[in-house]
């Protein structure tokens, strides 16, 4: 199940990247390819590759990352016009990288539905 993937890379600190946020459990960092003026990937240290492979051990930590994207979507000013979580889930959902991750998406009026 483990596999090494970029943001493993970025969260040892062996590839670059713009962190915004990180603790024990969980990093916070730009998307390098930005679709929105806010676009911010929120990732779990743990090398889970997609939400069907988390399991009732994992309940904590996935809340605590949609408490992470609270914060950051309420640090960078998003909270009053809104914004949009997500997260993309094998081929039909648009996953590329395989380590769980969740999109926040701010700071313009976004599209519904999705394409
Ligand atoms: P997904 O398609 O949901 O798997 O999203 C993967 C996201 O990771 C895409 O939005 C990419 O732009 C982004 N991404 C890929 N490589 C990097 C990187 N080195 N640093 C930051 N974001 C990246």
């Amino acid at each position: 199940m483990e596999e090494e993937t970029i943001f493993s890379q970025i969260i040892d600190k062996k590839k670059p990247a713009e962190i915004i946020f990180e603790d024990e459990e969980v990093i916070a960092f730009k998307d390098i390819n930005p679709q929105a003026p806010v676009h911010v990937l929120i990732v779990p240290r743990k090398p889970i590759p997609k939400l069907t492979d988390a399991d009732e051990s994992d309940t904590a930590i996935l809340g605590k990352m949609v408490m992470v994207a609270r914060q950051i979507a309420k640090d960078f000013g998003l909270d009053e016009d809104g914004f949009r979580l997500l997260l993309n889930e094998g081929k039909n959902g648009g996953q590329t990288i395989y380590h769980l991750h969740f999109h926040l998406l701010g700071g313009r009026r976004l599209m519904w539905p999705p394409g």
